[in-house]
């Protein structure tokens, strides 16, 4: 954990600057702070600072720089590939800075770079509006904002990057730099799906929706030897419903809780999610054709609170189980996939685990292919492979099984994948590259122009290269 040439006095000096808290090895709250969502990761940084303010966070950027030291950056800390944590190096860690400002009457929020989905909606829905974020609410904004941002509202109001009005970046360099379409226009396109490449962002400023209070929510499980039925229902279904509903088909098997019927337990289903943002009455109607498919195993639908339709999955994934994704892009769902997705589903050595069927399209696809740096618009589904399991024991089967999924599914898929479900990035840089299809160059162009040294390489990492 120690870092040569890095003295005592050297810091003490930095810790001093800091508002917040610089804390290290042996400290209280170092183990707290070394610990992320996901129970893989297990890394020692040699210092870890707790900022409260953009100061703390250019202060840190420039003790990283100077001293040569990996630098990690944490927002909600869970991203799945675990890179918000280094061994031996720093770790710039906002998850203290959770300030959410809402103006209601311009419906923008402004919302630091450590909050998690709560943090806002929490904010947001006291004036009965939401930005679109993801859908589970332990999840940081920023990881998730800087790659896409995926959830129940994506068809109708598109991914959380394409309703970012503004943010603030502290660069390489330690400059704090606003970036808007008005403002340092080539950093606010690259962070619009490029990650965590260009710089620390303190805070994001999100065009809002009027969304709820109250929302219907679709949670119906079908036998999954019905699963070709289902999934292409819901297709069926987008054609011709608005933009407004954005499901998701769940290939798992029925956990062993009170809410399913015991018979159930363990049997593998098909389910359909998904969120009604306008009226709960117009919703239950909406939604209606997606529970009535065929007989379902059980069907926990109902009007809620859209807060607490953001937390219908929360308790699928707690703090410290081991998890390990990966995503690919497909064009169609055809009868021979779909097999394959059951298939490779019923193999999963743990019960947690699922095989994710996100339907896309609508908003999301209006935004054109070059305008954000989020790429592959057009793909109309994304099939996302969880591993999800708790003992250290099963790590090695669980891992095998998510790569054996991708693999296998890789023949149907034509490129592409949704850079915030990957476990790690081993394959390399060609995923990367079909990731960001057409906006690769660019993305390696604006990294050389902000941080042509890769302070920033702890990260799905694009290479500066100057054109
Ligand atoms: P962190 O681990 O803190 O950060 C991830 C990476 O982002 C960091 O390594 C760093 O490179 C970068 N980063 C973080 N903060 C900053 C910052 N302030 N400035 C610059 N770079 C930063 N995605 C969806 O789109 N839709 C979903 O519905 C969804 N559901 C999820 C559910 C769960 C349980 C989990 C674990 C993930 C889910 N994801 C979803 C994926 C999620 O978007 C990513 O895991 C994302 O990286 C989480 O961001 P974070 O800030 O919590 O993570």
């Amino acid at each position: 954990e120690r870092v040569d040439g890095l003295t005592d006095t050297l810091v003490d000096g930095f810790g001093a600057r800091l508002r917040g808290q610089l804390v290290r090895p042996g400290e209280p709250g170092y183990e707290e702070a070394r610990t992320l969502w996901n129970g893989l990761i297990d890394r020692r940084p040699a210092l870890v600072a707790r900022c409260d303010g953009d100061e703390d966070v250019a202060a840190a950027v420039d003790f990283a720089r100077e001293n040569r030291l990996p630098l990690a950056v944490r927002g909600g800390g869970h991203g799945v590939a675990g890179h918000a944590v280094c061994d031996g190096g720093l770790v710039v860690d906002l998850s203290g800075m959770t300030a959410v400002d809402v103006d209601p009457e311009g419906r923008t929020a402004r919302v630091q770079g450590g909050c998690t989905l709560a943090d806002v909606d929490r904010a947001t829905q006291r004036h009965g509006l939401a930005a679109p974020l993801g859908v589970v609410s332990a999840t940081g904004v920023a990881g998730l904002t800087l790659s896409g941002g995926m959830g129940w509202l994506r068809r109708i109001y598109g991914l959380s990057c394409d309703n970012l009005v503004s943010a603030t970046v502290v660069t390489a360099q330690g400059n704090v730099l606003s970036a808007s379409a008005s403002e340092n226009d080539d950093l606010f396109w690259a962070i619009r799906g490029g990650g965590g490449n260009f710089g620390v962002v303190t805070s994001f400023e999100y065009r809002l929706h009027p969304v709820g209070p109250e929302v219907f929510f679709c949670n119906v499980y079908y036998p999954v030897d019905r699963a070709a039925e289902v999934l292409r229902s819901c297709e069926r279904y987008l054609s011709e419903a608005p933009d407004q509903v954005g499901p998701l088909g769940v290939l798992g098997r029925v956990p062993e809780i009170a809410e399913f019927p015991s018979e159930a337990h363990g049997a593998p289903f098909v389910a359909v999610l998904a969120l009604f943002p306008g009226d709960p009455a117009d919703g239950e109607e909406a939604l209606r054709p997606l529970r009535e498919i065929t007989k379902p195993i059980c069907d926990l639908s109902g009007a809620l609170p859209y807060v607490e339709a953001q937390t219908v999955l929360d308790e699928d994934y707690p703090d410290g189980g081991r998890y390990y994704w990966k995503s690919l892009n497909v064009p169609q769902l055809g009868d021979e996939l779909i097999e394959r997705l059951v298939e490779h589903a019923a193999a999963a050595p743990s019960p947690a685990s699922t095989v994710d069927v996100w339907y896309q399209g609508g908003a999301m696809a209006q935004v054109g292919e070059e305008e954000t740096a989020f790429a592959n618009r057009g793909v109309p589904y994304l099939i996302g492979i969880e591993g999800n399991w708790d003992d250290e024991a099963d790590s090695a089967a669980n891992v095998a099984w998510v790569r054996d999924t991708f693999s296998g599914l890789r023949p149907f898929s034509g490129g592409g994948m949704y850079l915030n479900f990957p476990g790690f990035l081993e394959e390399g840089e060609q995923l990367l590259r079909e990731g960001y299809g057409p906006n690769y160059e660019r993305l390696a162009a604006v990294k050389a122009a902000y941080d042509p040294e890769n302070l920033f390489r702890l990260n799905a990492n694009i290479e500066p290269k100057k054109p």
